[in-house]
């Protein structure tokens, strides 16, 4: 994914006049992957393109024999920006309603697949862990919040706003969870905050592990939409997926619902369920990292 999002002015960098990424994913299928890419201020701004696996297989094997000439049209077009919101519920907590716990996913796709996996799943699995807390009649002490981030894919524009008209309660944010990896085999929960998370997150694990999802790992960046929330301490998760075939189909024109396993994606339910029923609940404070910069 670097190498589409920043590729086009490294090689301009060294001369190029256009830049072609290979797909990222493994599949046969002649699928292009695509998605955002960026040019740098220090760099010409070259075509840049995506081509499937098979083409690039086909450029590298003429290149060995000789030198190899591409015509290439490209179509892009960039829109002006519309109006357009995150959706977000609120399940009111108990006794701490000023203390959020978010459960998210985005609500846009790329432009090429209905976004089935990327990041439907992820909305459904928030949605899950509020249905699953209604559903068994457990009001949670903390706020669950399920957010469906707007705009994700053009660059977090939905997750930047959020932040900007929240940015004064980010202490009362007490975790954050993003599902944005598809729909795969559960495996585990990923957490980014101080190493002290692991001892808490064990009888979670312990709940988990029946369903093959006991796996504990600590991670720098969890989700998109929440890693600025992440950068400003908020104590932030997701789940582990089994992302084997993710790249196979998002971003591609075969994203679509036949790709979910509705299985796993009730494992992810689980997981998302679990967790933000301990988060909202737990009777002591989560540990804070300091916050710095976010990423650009
Ligand atoms: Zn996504």
């Amino acid at each position: 994914v670097v190498y589409r999002g920043r590729g086009a002015s490294v090689a301009a960098r060294l001369g190029a006049v256009a830049a072609l990424t290979r797909s990222v994913g493994g599949a046969d299928y002649r699928l292009p992957h695509t998605g955002v890419m960026s040019y740098a201020a220090d760099a010409p701004k070259i075509p840049a393109g995506a081509v499937t696996s098979e083409d690039a297989d086909l450029i590298e094997h003429l290149a060995k024999q000789g030198r190899v000439r591409l015509h290439l049209t490209l179509t892009p077009q960039e829109l002006p920006p519309v109006e357009s919101y995150n959706v977000i519920g609120d399940l009111k907590g108990s006794e701490h309603p000023e203390q959020v716990v978010i459960v998210s996913g985005h609500l846009d796709s790329w432009d090429l697949g209905t976004g089935a996996i990327d990041d439907a799943a992820g909305i459904a699995v928030a949605m899950q862990a509020a249905q699953v807390m209604k559903q068994l009649g457990l009001r949670p002490r903390r706020t669950l919040r399920v957010i469906a981030w707007m705009d994700e894919e053009g660059g977090l524009i939905g997750a930047r706003s959020y932040v900007q008209q929240h940015g004064a309660e980010i202490g009362n944010h007490f975790a954050a969870v993003e599902s944005d990896l598809g729909a795969g085999h559960a495996m585990g929960i990923n957490f980014a905050g101080p190493p002290q998370l692991q001892a808490l997150l064990r009888p979670v694990a312990s709940v988990l592990q029946s369903s093959g999802a006991g796996t504990l790992r600590a991670s720098e960046e969890v989700g998109s939409d929440i890693s600025a929330l992440t950068a400003a301490g908020v104590p932030s998760f997701s789940p582990i997926q089994d992302t084997r075939f993710y790249f196979d189909y998002h971003h591609t024109a075969a994203d679509t619902l036949d790709k979910v396993v509705l299985r796993e994606l009730q494992e992810n339910g689980a997981v998302m369920s679990v967790l933000s029923y301990a988060l909202t609940n737990l009777a002591v404070d989560l540990p804070r990292s300091a916050p710095r910069p976010p990423r650009d």
